[in-house]
Formats: C-alpha cells, sequence, structure tokens
C-alpha cells in the first residue's frame, strides 16, 4: 500500500472532503489525524472508518485558526505516530453575501479560517518537513479563488490567497525536498454546498462540461497522488478538479 508507514494530518476531517481524504489515505495504509470543531458524531464515524483498516485516527477538536491549537496537534500526532509525513489544509467555511452586504465580521471569520488557518498549519509543517528534508503539503483551494466567484468576495480572496501561499512556500521549501501543491475543486456536494439555492446548484452544473459535480472522491484522488511520490516533480501547482467547470 502506497502509505504504509506514513503519517497525515487533515484539517477539516469531520466531514465533507476531508473526511473522505483522511479514509482515502488510511486506506492506502496510513495513520491519519484529523481536527474540526462540530462534528463531533461525525468524527467518531471517520476514526471508525479508519481504525477497521487497521489504521489509527486521532480525532482532535481543534480551531484551525488557534495557534496553539495548532502545536498541541502536531506535538501530538509526532509523539504518537513518531513522526509527520503528509499535511492536507482542508478545513473551510464560507458565508457568501454580495460585498455591499458584507459585514466586516463576515470577511474576518471567513479570512481567518481559510487563510490564517492555512497559514498556521503550513507554518507549522514546513519547520518540521524543512528539518526532515522531506513532506508532502496539499492545500485544497477552490476554482472560485481563480475566477472570483460572484457573492463571494471573501471566499475567493481567501482562496486566490492561499494559492499564492503555496507557491511562494514551494519556492522555500523545493531545496528541502518538500512538494506543496494546490487542489482546486468545482462544485462539490457537501455540507458547504448545501446553503446554495437550487437554480445556483444547476448553475454550476452547466458550467461543467461533464455535466455532473463532483463527489468528495474525485477531489481524493488528486489529493493522494499529490501526496505520493508518483508526483514527486510537481510543486508550486494547481490542479483543479472541476469537470471543466472553469474553461
Ligand atoms: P464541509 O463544510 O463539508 O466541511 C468543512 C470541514 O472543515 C469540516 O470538517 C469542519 O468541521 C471543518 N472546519 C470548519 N471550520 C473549522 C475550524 N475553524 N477549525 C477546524 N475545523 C473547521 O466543507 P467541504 O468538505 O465542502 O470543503 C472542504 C474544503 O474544500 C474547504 O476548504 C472548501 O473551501 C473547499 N471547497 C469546497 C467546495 C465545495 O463545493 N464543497 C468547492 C471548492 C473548494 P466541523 O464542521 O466539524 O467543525
Amino acid at each position: 500500500m502506497e502509505f504504509e508507514g506514513k503519517s497525515a494530518i487533515i484539517t477539516g476531517g469531520s466531514i465533507g472532503i476531508g473526511a473522505t481524504i483522511a479514509v482515502e489515505l488510511a486506506r492506502q495504509g496510513a495513520n491519519v489525524a484529523i481536527n474540526y470543531r462540530k462534528h463531533d458524531t461525525e468524527a467518531k464515524e471517520v476514526a471508525k472508518k479508519i481504525e477497521k483498516f487497521g489504521k489509527t485516527c486521532l480525532i482532535i477538536k481543534a480551531d484551525v485558526t488557534n495557534y496553539s491549537h495548532a502545536e498541541g496537534m502536531f506535538k501530538k500526532v509526532i509523539e504518537e505516530f513518531g513522526g509527520l509525513d503528509i499535511l492536507v489544509c482542508n478545513a473551510g467555511i464560507n458565508i457568501d453575501r454580495v460585498i455591499w452586504k458584507m459585514s466586516e465580521n463576515d470577511w474576518d471569520n471567513v479570512i481567518n479560517v481559510n487563510l490564517k488557518g492555512y497559514f498556521i498549519y503550513n507554518k507549522l509543517a514546513a519547520s518540521y518537513f524543512k528539518d526532515k528534508r522531506s513532506g508532502k503539503i496539499v492545500n485544497i483551494t477552490s476554482i472560485n479563488g481563480l475566477r472570483g466567484k460572484f457573492g463571494q468576495c471573501n471566499y475567493s480572496a481567501s482562496k486566490g490567497g492561499i494559492i499564492s501561499l503555496t507557491k511562494a512556500l514551494a519556492k522555500e521549501l523545493g531545496k528541502f525536498n518538500v512538494n506543496v501543491n494546490a487542489v482546486a475543486p468545482g462544485m462539490v456536494m457537501t455540507e458547504m454546498a448545501k446553503n446554495i439555492p437550487t437554480e445556483f446548484l444547476q448553475k454550476a452544473v452547466d458550467e461543467t462540461v461533464l455535466g455532473r459535480i463532483a463527489s468528495t472522491e474525485d477531489v481524493a484522488n488528486v489529493v493522494l497522488f499529490l501526496c505520493g511520490e508518483k508526483s514527486r516533480h510537481i510543486t508550486g501547482e494547481v490542479i483543479k478538479v472541476d469537470g471543466g467547470q472553469y474553461i
């Protein structure tokens, strides 16, 4: 199995895309640690699925915007798993409204979780991977960070920021044999997409050239590729998983 003996942190692993990435990494042999804020029962379900593969899942209630929570999580993972090989930064939120209806809080909350949260986890992983001279970082962004989306000035700005963070960090970590990449999904049917009005969902399907919305597995497959050795010569890259929604 490709990830036997490896260990991974996935932020926002209780539900949605993060939960699928965690389960799929474990299916391929990794021990995984997930964090989340709200979905306790769902996080335990993810752990149960992972334990069925004979792998360990640490579930940690940690807000990604909290630096000391993150430090605690890295310490625990490194102690319990004997090291860290993979970071997948995935935890994200959206608070959608046109900018003239967007409050300062709407802006701050989205930027804090989606951008500061990525900074904290990328920084801690970078410090560790740099000394170890190996490691994989995959940041989940969005096609809306590339194109900007109506009603998502805060979210689009945060996701664009993640792309720039990814490229800059790839340059800083290249000489330490660490790959840093981003995956940019189009619409994926998760809890995040549940609040989207039906007409916008249909619009998203119509925008794709494949005529469908991605499953969480469609995204996880590409993330796993970037976490593995077959992608060893790819860094600073943004791979869209969007059924052609962006083109
Ligand atoms: P979900 O809402 O289904 O899941 C989000 C995850 O992030 C949950 O596990 C949630 O945990 C966690 N999370 C949110 N805020 C925090 C926080 N402050 N601290 C720790 N964990 C947190 O979203 P998706 O699975 O749809 O999205 C995953 C990623 O993919 C996000 O970055 C999103 O922007 C991106 N994306 C999603 C798309 C989509 O169409 N769904 C399209 C493009 C990109 P809990 O709720 O338990 O607190």
